[in-house]
Order: structure tokens, then sequence, then C-alpha cells
């Protein structure tokens, strides 16, 4: 399986998945804008097998119509946010079988950016929209804060080596924060570098791998002394969960 990013508006990245067969077979991400994918189909001449979804939010979706208009194929996305547009609903712990390109995922449900979120898991990588990005997460727009936090502590149980594939390029503003929280982190300073340097050439940061989020990602580190610090100083008094340290540094970046 090859994996490419379709870069689309100002930073987002629409997933692109090749089989390997003798027939291009493709299937895309969370293709937000029509336009970039509609040109890669007439480029590669691949045929668009399937679209996934993984919420709803129109820097995600809103491409699919105008896809669909020219490349029929099933969209597959969370049953909870099905609108109109997702043919196929998913649900926690089913199964994805693309048979056009011989892979399948296990879906997990992680709300908290938004209630029906899901992300698209198979050994090593993780398709997960807007629950984690490089050194960051998503905005917690309709669930809790605990809800966050449970969504991401099932990330962080993954496989370390684990390639997550995240919607946006928003690493390096990310690692800004990352820093705030934990200036004296050696692996924040050295990924900064890293990532300054893929940028200065044009390239993405990401897929990053989860080794690398739980090292320099103060949204996974909430076991890591100098976060719970950090969360101790905001709250007022120590955290009295991982949820709780969490929250505060979640409400600390959105006060930003
Ligand atoms: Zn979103």
């Amino acid at each position: 399986m090859r994996i490419e990013p379709i870069p689309a508006f100002e930073d987002n990245y629409i997933w692109a998945l090749r089989g390997m067969g003798p027939v291009g077979r493709v299937a895309v991400v969370d293709p937000g804008e029509a336009a970039p994918v509609l040109r890669f189909l007439e480029q590669t001449r691949d045929r668009l097998c399937a679209i996934l979804v993984t919420h709803r939010h129109g820097d995600h979706v809103g491409g699919i119509a105008e896809i669909l208009a020219h490349h029929p194929a099933p969209v597959y996305g969370p049953a909870l946010e099905a609108g109109d547009v997702i043919t196929h609903p998913l649900r926690d712990g089913d199964r994805l079988t693309l048979q056009a390109l011989g892979i399948d995922f296990e879906v997990l449900h992680l709300p908290g950016h938004t209630l029906g979120h899901v992300a698209y898991y198979r050994k090593g990588l993780l398709f997960c929209g807007d629950v984690l990005f490089g050194a960051g997460c998503g905005r917690v727009f309709e669930g809790t804060l605990e809800q966050m936090h449970a969504s991401l502590a099932r990330i962080a149980a993954l496989p370390a080596a684990t390639h997550i594939y995240c919607a946006h390029e928003y690493t390096q503003s990310c690692l800004g924060f990352a820093r705030t929280v934990e200036p004296d982190n050696p692996a924040i300073a050295a990924r900064a570098a890293r990532v300054a340097s893929l940028r200065l050439a044009g390239q993405p940061s990401v897929p990053s791998t989860l080794a690398d989020e739980l090292v320099t990602n103060p949204f996974l580190r909430w076991n890591a002394p100098a976060v719970i610090a950090a969360a101790t100083a905001r709250l007022g008094h120590p955290p009295a969960s991982d949820a709780e340290t969490f929250g505060a540094i979640r409400v600390w970046r959105d006060s930003l």
C-alpha cells in the first residue's frame, strides 16, 4: 500500500491510499475539497474505490458531492454523523474492508472534537482526522474534556510504531505550544528542528509516529512530571486525574 498526501486549502491533507495491483485503485480520506482530488485522479488515472470520512466538518467532507458526480464510490464514515453523504455508516469496533485495495481497518470511535468522530486503524497506521495533530490535538468542540482524554488515551495505547496520519499541517505551531508547556524537554527541541527543515524544504511534517508523539505531544503526556507541574500551576492545585491534567493543558492552549 502507498499513501500520499493531497494538499487542500491552506493546511489540510487529504490522504490517498493506493493499492499495489495492476489497475490503479485509490481511496481518499477526508476530501474537504474536490478540485485537488479530481486533479489527482486525472493525473494518476487511478480509479476511486472509496471515500473515508472521520467527521462531519466541512473541511473534511465539503468536496464529496462534487467528487461523486465524476467518480461514484461508496462513502464510509461515522454512524453518528452520517447526514446525507455517508452511504456506509460505521461504529466503534466495526471492520472496514476495502476489497479493491486488499486492506482492512478497525474503526475507533473517538469523540471529543466532534461527538461522532471516528478513526481508521490497522497495524502500523492510524488515520485520526482531527483527534490528534503533530504535537497537538483537536479542539474539543462537542464532547467533554474527559471524552477527549479517553479518546487520546486509546490512541496512546496503540503500538508506538504506529504512523499517525492526521488531517492538518499544524505541527510547527503545536510544537511552539509544546515548548511553552515543557521548555526543558529535549525531544521537543529536536523535533522542532527536524520539522523546521522539512517545512523549509516544502515537505509535510506528517505522518509522525506515535513514539514521537508520546515524547513531544503535551496532550498525550499527562503522566510527565513537567506537564503535571504545568497543569498544577494553571489549576492552582494538583490535578486529581490524568483527564484533569489533560483538560488544564487543553484549556490553556484554547486561551492563547
Ligand atoms: Zn474538524
